[in-house]
């Protein structure tokens, strides 16, 4: 039996607490591979099931994390050795399995992915389940045909962690990149990641009665939803397509048949949770090889334990920018 640290929160009536608590593997669920964690990262999802909100975690207390990234301690499959470097993101980690804020998480073998050659495990969570959702909104969107003589691609909620690696991609791919921000002051950052216009999140936010607007956008990836995705796929040029991976301004969207059967556009679903293991494999080496980014120590803040408290409440906030890495302590 092993000690570890491990970020608590607890859920009363009186409210939400957080604090660091020792606890053993025996706490752990069964699982094939016990993986000493190195690095996590701080997602939206993380805040929400920090906080205690409905939709992540069912029951408490938890250990939240929905990533994590470190070397296999011990492990009952012939799939991964002891030694070995992996990344576990999605499933169930961090949302009712205790996740990446523990030093130690044990696992079955089907959600880990061998670390890939030409990444580091640092590299690999400031990328995390943000930035691997950004490239399969790229994939979804390339698969679509998407390339960049077809003109300017609008990134929403530019400035998150989702947003950060989308703008860094598109502009290392060639596209001409429209970030779409609720920061002023954040519009050099966007630009340093490759963003060509930047432009205020209001200006698409505002209620238009017409069921189409001038095409504007080649193809868009949307992280927030609501009205400004409303009206991204109002401007969508012919034949354009939209991924979609967020709610945080709103869930709901509203949309005539209009744009789909007069513009020809596309509206793509991206899921980072339960898709099968192989594809977010294929989509981590594309992240360690051709679309390695060179900008990723740009949108990082780094910070340990005992400072995600302060940074989950910034989240709610509107007040990070960019990739918040958790460094662990790690276990010797
Ligand atoms: P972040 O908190 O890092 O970023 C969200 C960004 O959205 C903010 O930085 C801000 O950017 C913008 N924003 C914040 N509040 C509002 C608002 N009220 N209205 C409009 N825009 C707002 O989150 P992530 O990038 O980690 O995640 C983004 C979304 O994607 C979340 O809803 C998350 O749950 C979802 N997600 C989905 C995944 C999937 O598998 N489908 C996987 C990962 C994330 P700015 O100020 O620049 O506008």
């Amino acid at each position: 039996m092993t000690s570890f640290s491990a970020f608590w929160v607890e859920k009363s009536e009186d409210g939400v607490t957080h604090q660091i608590i020792e606890r053993t593997t025996d706490d752990l669920p069964d699982g094939d591979v016990l993986i000493n964690v190195h690095y996590s990262s701080l997602n939206y999802k993380d805040a929400l099931s920090s906080k205690g909100l409905p939709g992540v975690t069912k029951s408490y207390p938890h250990t939240p994390g929905i990533d994590a990234a470190g070397q296999v301690v011990e492990s009952n499959t012939s799939l991964f050795e002891p030694g070995d470097n992996v990344v576990v993101i999605g499933f169930d980690l961090g949302m009712n399995t205790p996740g990446g804020y523990g030093q130690l998480i044990r696992v079955p073998a089907s959600w880990i992915t061998p670390l890939p050659a030409g990444m580091t495990l640092r590299e690999s969570m400031i990328i995390g389940t943000a930035g691997l959702t950004a490239a399969l909104c790229y994939d979804k969107l390339l698969k679509m045909g998407a390339k960049p003589s077809d003109g300017p691609v609008v990134v929403t909620g530019a400035t998150g962690g989702v947003g950060s690696v989308a703008v860094a991609l598109l502009a290392k791919e060639g596209f001409d990149v429209v970030a779409s921000s609720g920061k002023a002051d954040k519009a050099d950052y966007l630009k340093g990641l490759g963003a060509k216009d930047v432009i205020d999140r209001e200006s698409l936010s505002e209620q238009n009665p017409r069921p189409m607007d001038a095409m504007k956008y080649a193809h868009g990836i949307d992280t927030v939803g609501g009205e400004i995705l409303t009206n991204v796929i109002k401007g969508l040029s012919y034949g354009g397509s939209v991924a979609i991976c967020g709610l945080v301004a709103s869930p709901a969207f509203t949309t005539t048949v209009l744009p789909f059967i007069l513009r020809n556009v596309n509206i793509l679903g991206i899921d980072s949770v339960s898709l099968p293991i192989e594809e977010k494999t294929r989509v981590w080496n594309m992240l360690a090889a051709d679309w390695k980014l060179s900008s990723l120590d740009e949108m990082v803040v780094e910070i340990g334990l005992n400072q995600l408290s302060g940074e989950i409440d910034k989240i709610f906030a509107g007040g990070v920018a960019g990739r918040t890495l958790v460094k662990h302590e790690v276990l010797g």
